[in-house]
């Protein structure tokens, strides 16, 4: 038999109420062994339709209903003193997080209150849950796939809209459905190859190289639309990288702040400056985004503002974007073509700021030397044009297509590593089929390539994968 398991499923810290979660057979002898229900609920009088109070007091033992939030004290059984006063729940098996029996107490949310009442909790025969043990319990006992339970993990660790419409949308099994669809048409493949291999003189129909290798095609594109993805996804979960450039007085703080101004940080927990570079977190279109200053520094430096153009050269490396900004009321100067130099072939969006004061700068010029940018016409001092970047921001990061509500993303690591080895797989499938080898062979591969898919959900895992992923969890989930 499984322990019975118990941590604070809150954040630690002052909070109006703190939920202690228990999970396992013992989960409601645990809660007997201490709680003391107040009874003071409310009995319908059949007939009459009226509630009357009907105070049931302190008593020992008193029947827990499911799923009802019962109000009551806890008691130390060993001083028999109040240690809180609480709302208790239990739900019982199978339908609860864990599909185990579940308790939840709902307790003052000091530290102080949740410690006791743990500790008590610990005593009365349960033992602390590991990181992630709710949620792997409930993939153990198959109430969620692999990947819905690493959509929990997503949606606490979420930063954005974007990012916790993906993770709900996983939780809800998108992901697990296409994967699904895909090793579905994977098993029929090697359904035919296996009756093909077996019964080779048998009146069944005949595999085909030809339907094969076409059948197999159309799967690895599909596999294919899926790794595509994942560059979305990973920005959608980790934020689009944004690097500001450009030669002093250009207008790279006006910008910065007239993104900051209309699009709220709500991530702090990157500090604000780093050695050469100011990083900002902001939402653009519910899309995370990371503003990277690159002349930082050019504000730290007194007098004479200078852009280090290596140092800039590092944070273009790790944006997926640079912004540009240009001095339209001047001609190209020395400066703006080094730069221009250093940003290479990057994707870029190219900004013509300063266009109140007249444009002079030669934009065929720039044009020719930039082909693959985007131009955008801009005063940052009055506003104009911030929508227009922020429009092509988010054309970029979807790679200018629709975007379809019901898309998926792959954006888990672990994903996008076995969907590309699945592909590969395939194609080594697909080479065989074209050099008309023995399906033995094929078969081989397309096994391979239908269980690495499988991975992805946790059909077919190893126990050390199932540990790796929810090793990545916090304390009571
Ligand atoms: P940075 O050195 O690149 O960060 O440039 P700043 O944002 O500090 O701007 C330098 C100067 O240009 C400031 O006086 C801004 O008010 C001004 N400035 C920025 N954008 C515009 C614009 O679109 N039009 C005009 N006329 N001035 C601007
Ligand atoms: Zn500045």
């Amino acid at each position: 038999m499984e322990d019975t398991i118990a941590a604070v499923a809150t954040a630690y810290g002052e909070g109006g109420i703190g939920i202690i979660r228990i999970s396992g057979e013992k989960a409601l002898s645990v809660l007997n062994a201490f709680f003391r229900p107040m009874r003071k609920h409310m009995k319908q009088k059949e007939q009459k339709n009226v509630f009357e109070p009907d105070s049931v007091g302190m008593t020992n033992g008193e029947p827990i209903v499911n799923r009802r939030l019962t109000y009551g004290h806890i008691i130390d059984y060993n001083t028999n003193q109040v240690l809180d006063e609480v709302l208790a729940v239990y739900m019982k098996a199978p339908y609860t997080y864990t599909t185990e029996d579940v308790v939840e107490i709902n307790c003052h949310g000091s530290i102080v209150s949740l410690r006791k009442v743990l500790e008590l909790v610990l005593k009365s025969g349960a033992r602390m849950a590991d990181p992630g043990e709710f949620t792997k319990r409930a993939f153990l006992n198959g109430r969620l796939d692999l990947t819905q339970a690493e959509a929990v993990i997503d949606l606490i660790k979420a930063k954005s809209d974007k990012s916790f419409d993906v993770a709900l949308g996983q939780l809800d099994g998108t992901l697990s459905k296409n994967i699904e669809q895909i090793r579905n048409l994977l098993m029929d493949e090697l359904v035919n190859i296996t009756v093909n291999i077996d019964y080779p003189d048998e009146d069944i129909e005949e595999i085909t190289y030809d339907t094969l290798l076409n059948n197999l095609l159309q799967i690895g594109d599909m596999i294919q639309k899926l790794i595509d993805s994942a560059d979305t996804g990973r920005i959608i979960k980790e934020g689009f990288k944004v690097a500001i450039v450009g030669k002093p007085n250009v207008g790279k703080s006006s910008l910065m702040n007239a993104l900051l101004r209309e699009n709220r940080a709500i991530v702090t927990d990157v500090p604000g400056t780093t050695r050469d570079t100011i990083v900002e977190d902001i939402t653009i279109k519910s899309i995370p985004v990371k503003l990277i200053d690159t002349a930082g520094i050019h504000h730290t430096e007194d007098q004479v503002e200078k852009i280090g153009i290596e140092k800039s050269k590092e944070s273009f490396n790790e944006a997926d974007l640079v912004l540009l900004i240009l001095d339209g009321s001047q001609p190209l100067s020395i400066e703006d073509q080094e730069i221009i130099e250093v940003i290479g072939a990057r994707r870029t969006i190219v900004l013509i700021n300063k266009m109140d004061l007249g444009q002079v700068v030669d934009e065929k010029k720039l044009l020719e030397e930039m082909p693959k940018a985007s131009f955008i016409h801009t005063s940052v001092k009055n506003g104009q044009g911030i929508d227009e970047i922020e429009d092509k921001m988010e054309e970029l990061v979807f790679n200018g297509e629709v975007k379809q509500s019901g898309s998926t993303f792959i954006t888990n690591v672990r994903h996008a590593n076995l969907l590309v080895s699945a592909k590969s797989a395939l194609e080594d499938a697909i080479h065989m089929v074209r050099l008309g080898e023995a399906l033995e062979f094929i078969e081989i591969d397309v096994k391979r390539s239908f269980e690495l898919l499988g991975e992805i959900i946790g059909e077919t895992v190893s126990e050390s994968v199932i540990d790796e992923v929810f090793s990545r969890f916090c304390l009571g989930k």
